[in-house]
């Protein structure tokens, strides 16, 4: 059941140090809409029960026992312009903080490493780019700039993207690629960030 790994990826990704301090967010796409996990609550403590149901429609029922993320509207932005996504995490790690602070022209360009090939990389072509979006205080503000990406068929290369100072978001076609991608891109942004700091 979809809802069963994303709360044992939620358990993983908070001992990892991932989630830290209630931070961070995951769904899964469902018949009726997608499950997103609350506002607030600690990522190591959840239960599918705490999951809330964002329909089809959008629209939020009242009355419900716990909110959704804050942060619900980039996933809304995903599930709408990625058919393929069936599961997106949003996570704050500290490498991927510090590398968004590297991109330059709202784009960060990424080590030719042999772990790109988890993503069907097959090397001997350029480095992707991963995009960096701005933060703002409010998320709906980040989430039309990443509408506007969409808009313009601005093309994601891999599954993710950093926004700055702030998180990772990437997405799967299920709850296992979501999380094996959360896995890469730490991967690499752990790599940049000891990299430099050893050749200082
Ligand atoms: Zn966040």
């Amino acid at each position: 059941m979809p809802e069963s790994q994303l709360i044992r990826h939620a358990n993983k990704l908070y001992e990892n140090g991932w989630m830290a301090g209630t931070s961070g967010n995951l769904s899964v796409r469902t018949e009726d809409g997608f499950r997103i996990t609350p506002s607030g609550k600690h990522k190591g403590e959840l239960s599918v029960s705490d999951l809330v149901l964002l329909p089809s429609s959008g629209v939020l029922p009242t009355g419900l026992p716990h909110r959704p993320s804050a942060e619900i509207s980039l996933h809304q932005s995903i599930y709408r312009n990625c058919p393929d996504a069936r599961a997106v995490y949003h996570v704050h790690t500290v490498e991927a903080t510090v590398v968004s602070e590297w991109a330059r022209s709202g784009s960060l360009e990424l080590p030719p490493l042999e772990m790109l090939k988890g993503f069907g990389w097959k090397g001997g072509e350029p480095s992707p780019v991963l995009p960096v979006f701005s933060n703002h205080p409010d998320v709906r503000d980040i989430a039309a700039n990443l509408e506007t990406f969409f808009r313009r068929k601005r093309e994601f290369l891999l599954p993710g993207f950093l926004i700055r100072l702030h998180g990772l978001t990437v997405w799967g076609e299920s709850p296992d690629a979501a999380f094996k991608h959360v896995e890469l891109f730490d991967f690499l942004f752990r790599f940049m960030v000891l990299s430099r700091s050893v050749s200082l």
